[in-house]
């Protein structure tokens, strides 16, 4: 499998080259020349596997460049019960007729972020190694990423993580969760300012392709095909946990941000998973639900970007959007080139009225929004139907799923983090705290240790260079 640009200026590249980059280099996002197409046969074959298997199933029709060996290993590696809190990685619950939870949310940083990234901190060390290549991780968090991203690279060999967060602007728990890592490979840079001031620095240290090269600077975000590729498998294995046979249409909700998770359920229908509906949720922040309503995508200025109770889906543009709508146009990268240069001029493009925006449901997309308000009675409602506790972001996508259900299809609701992150949410709703893992008790008052920075880039630039993986 060769990969090229959503915007086609990009020569086919293997997937070794494309797992370490970001985006393409004519500003696209990398795409598969094609999506593999899975039969009946191969469907019936894939229902009985392990997760592990079935992700090396997968992930290997995506991978050709990766020997076969050492993927099945890798991936063995990833998916344990020891690092994700069961056998199943990502067991379903079934709350009522033809309602269920996915629960992607057990892995080390409770957030389905870790599905993704697991795999990737481990391909990331195997190309590395292969490559005899370096790599220096320059990040920016709010929360989840960051802290999904250290997980995932600790410990691992050629590789460093600079995270950069918001001084005592995360809650106690995911200050708790990053700080307290020892590894020597991480490094907590805690910068005095908000979010948008560690991006920026980020996007500055990126902006800088001289410094990026001598230092083998690289990034982790949520644009990496690979994160991608290895949520299509949950998808796979949870079809399988709801239907026994492949003639039954299933629907997923997605709490939605950077439609990094939901673009993954489109690749799983597009290589024949019998998907009915893929239901993007958004919360106050609803470019989205915007464009799949109207046929208009407006993204967002910083001062109409909300700070809401589900945080990680605080966006005002959607990252992995154009690789959706690169498939929607069928495949015209010309057109997709234009309609980003006017996103750039404009800060929007409208397809109302096309023949291409009309085919949006012929791809199962739907989509809502949901409020503080009905994020707050969803959680009090599941926990008195089903007596579960769910964060702020999975209520947000089971309160649209809620309208899109229909008699005699399951409607599959993506759990993206544990409650305990959230936790003032829930005790707003429920009055009471949110259950927490035996392991992260008194995670709060472990020894913390990140370093304090002004928002200065220079100062960054110099931090990184002294301490960064040096070069082969
Ligand atoms: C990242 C995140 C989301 C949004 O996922 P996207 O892939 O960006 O759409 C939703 N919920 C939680 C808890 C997250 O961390």
């Amino acid at each position: 499998m060769l990969y090229l640009s959503t915007r086609g200026g990009m020569d086919p590249t293997p997937f070794g080259e494309v797992l370490l980059g970001g985006l393409a280099p004519d500003g696209g996002l990398v795409i598969p020349q094609s999506y593999p197409a899975i039969d009946d046969a191969t469907l019936t074959r894939w229902r009985t596997l392990a997760y592990p298997r079935l992700a090396f199933e997968i992930v290997r029709l995506y991978a050709g460049d990766i020997d076969e060996n050492d993927l099945r290993a890798l991936v063995e590696r990833t998916y344990t019960a020891s690092a994700f809190g069961s056998d199943d990685i990502t067991p379903v619950l079934a709350l009522e007729d033809e309602l269920y939870l996915l629960r992607l949310s057990n892995g080390p940083t409770l957030a389905f972020k870790d599905v993704a990234m697991q795999l990737l901190g481990n391909l990331f060390e195997y190309v590395l190694a292969r490559e005899d290549r370096r790599l220096n991780i320059v990040g920016a968090t709010s929360g989840d990423t960051g802290s999904a991203a250290e997980y995932a690279m600790r410990g691992k060999a050629h590789v460093r993580v600079f995270m950069l967060s918001p001084y005592m602007r995360m809650s106690a728990f995911q200050r708790a969760q990053m700080y307290s890592l020892g590894d020597a490979n991480i490094f907590n840079i805690a910068v005095f300012g908000v979010f948008d001031d560690a991006q920026d620095m980020v996007k500055s240290v990126s902006g800088d392709l001289q410094f990026k090269k001598r230092y083998s600077i690289g990034t982790v975000n949520s644009i990496n095909w690979a994160r991608v590729l290895a949520q299509v498998v949950y998808y796979f294995k949870a079809y399988f946990a709801v239907t026994w046979s492949n003639d039954q249409p299933v629907s997923f909700a997605v709490p939605s941000g950077n439609f990094g998770n939901v673009l993954a359920g489109h690749v799983a229908r597009m290589m024949g998973l019998p998907v009915r509906k893929l239901v993007v949720a958004t919360n106050e922040n609803d470019v989205l639900d915007e464009f799949f309503r109207t046929g208009a995508y407006r993204v967002r200025r910083g001062s109409e970007t909300f700070a809401t109770s589900s945080p990680s889906m605080d966006i005002s543009r959607a990252s992995n959007f154009e690789r959706f709508v690169h498939d929607l146009l069928g495949g015209d990268k010309a057109w997709v080139k234009r309609l980003w240069r006017e996103l750039g001029t404009q800060g929007a493009f409208d397809l109302a009225g096309t023949p291409e925006f009309a085919r949006v449901s012929d791809f199962g997309f739907v989509s809502g929004r949901s409020t503080h308000a009905d994020r707050v009675a969803t959680i009090r409602g599941v926990d008195a139907g089903f007596g579960v506790t769910v964060d702020p972001h999975t209520a947000d996508g089971m309160f649209v799923a809620e309208r899109h259900r229909e008699a005699g299809v399951p409607m599959v609701c993506l759990e993206t983090a544990l409650a305990v992150k959230f936790s003032d949410t829930i005790v707003e709703a429920l009055g009471h705290e949110p259950p927490r893992p035996a392991a992260f008790d008194g995670i709060e008052a472990k020894a913390q240790r990140f370093t304090l920075m002004p928002a200065d880039v220079e100062l960054l630039k110099r931090y990184v260079a002294e301490r960064c993986e040096p070069l082969p």
